[in-house]
C-alpha cells in the first residue's frame, strides 16, 4: 500500500492503457492544462487495464460538465446524459445488465449538486454502480459559479466576498445515505487515487469515490492559486490519512477509505433472487 504522503508515489509509469482506452480521435481534449481531470481519468484507465477488462463490458456513463466530457475519450460502452443524471441512467443499465461494469464519472455540481436526489437513492439502494466523484469545488464548466461543495469563504464568479453557505461534505453523505464502499482521495497522488479506484471497481455495491481534482482556472483564480501546482501542493498540506471523514487534525480534510461493507446485498443481485424465487 502506499502511503498517500509519499511524494515519489505521485510517478505514475508509462502503459498500455490510453492506447486500449482512449478514442484517440477524439484527442486533444478540452479541458484546461493543468487541469485534474486528466489524471484521474488516466488512473481509472488504467484500472480498467489492471482488472483485465474488456471495452464492450465497461458502461461509463457521465451527466454535464468538465467532468461529462470524459465519456467522449473513453473507449467504452459510453452514455454522455443530461445534468445529474448519470445515476439514475447508470442504475437502470445495471438493472438490466448486472453483468456489466457500471462506472459512473460525476463532478461536484453535477453529482451532488443537479442530482443529489439520485446520488441518495443509489446510496440507499447499493446499485453495484462505482460513482467517481470529481471534485473541484467549483461549477467549472459554466463559468465558475459556487457549488455545494464550495468551501465557506472560498470565493466564486457567484460568491465574489466569500461563499456564506457551509460546503456539504461528499463522503458523509454518501455514509449517511447508506453506501457501502466510501472513500476520498487527491490528486496529488495520483497512484493513490488508482489503487482506491481499484478497489471500488471491484466492489460489489455502490462506491463513491470522491476525488478532490484542481481547477485551477475558476476555483484557483479566484482563491489566490491560479497554478495548478499550487493546487497539488495545497491538497498535500492540508489533507490527512483518516479512518472516517468525521476526524479531525488542524482544520485539515480527511483522506482515505472510510468504508468497505461487503455484506450487504447489491440491488440487482436481490431483485434477480426475488424474481427467481
Ligand atoms: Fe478543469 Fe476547471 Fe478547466 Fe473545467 S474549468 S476543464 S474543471 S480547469
Amino acid at each position: 500500500m502506499v502511503n498517500e504522503n509519499d511524494a515519489e508515489a505521485s510517478f505514475v509509469p508509462m502503459s498500455s492503457a490510453p492506447d486500449k482506452w482512449l478514442r484517440k480521435e477524439h484527442l486533444p481534449h478540452i479541458w484546461c492544462p493543468g487541469c485534474g481531470i486528466g489524471t484521474i481519468l488516466r488512473q481509472v484507465i488504467e484500472q480498467f487495464t489492471k482488472l483485465g477488462w474488456k471495452n464492450d463490458d465497461v458502461v461509463f456513463v457521465t451527466g454535464i460538465g468538465c467532468t461529462g466530457r470524459a465519456s467522449g475519450y473513453v473507449n467504452a460502452q459510453t452514455l454522455h446524459t443530461i445534468h445529474g443524471r448519470a445515476l439514475p441512467t447508470a442504475t437502470g443499465i445495471k438493472m438490466a445488465r448486472p453483468d456489466m461494469h457500471v462506472v459512473a464519472m460525476l463532478g461536484d455540481g453535477d453529482g451532488v449538486g443537479i442530482g443529489g436526489n439520485h446520488f441518495i437513492h443509489a446510496a440507499k439502494r447499493n446499485i453495484g454502480v462505482t460513482a467517481i466523484v470529481v471534485n473541484n469545488r467549483i461549477y467549472g464548466m459554466t463559468g465558475g459559479q459556487v457549488s455545494p461543495t464550495t468551501p465557506q469563504g472560498s470565493k466564486s464568479t457567484t460568491t465574489p466576498y466569500g461563499n456564506v453557505e457551509p460546503s456539504m461534505d461528499v463522503c458523509k453523505l454518501a455514509l449517511g445515505a447508506g453506501a457501502t464502499f466510501v472513500a476520498r482521495v487527491h490528486t496529488a497522488n495520483p497512484v493513490y487515487v488508482g489503487q482506491i479506484i481499484g478497489r471500488a471497481l471491484q466492489h460489489d455495491g455502490f462506491a463513491v469515490v470522491e476525488v478532490l481534482s484542481q481547477c485551477p482556472t475558476y476555483f484557483g483564480r479566484f482563491n489566490g492559486m491560479p497554478d495548478p501546482v499550487q493546487m497539488l501542493q495545497w491538497f498535500k498540506e492540508n489533507t490527512f490519512m483518516a479512518k472516517s471523514p468525521e476526524d479531525e487534525k488542524e482544520g485539515k480534510i480527511p483522506i482515505g477509505v472510510f468504508k468497505d461493507d461487503k455484506t450487504t446485498p447489491e440491488l440487482s443481485k436481490s431483485y434477480r433472487n426475488l424474481w427467481e424465487a
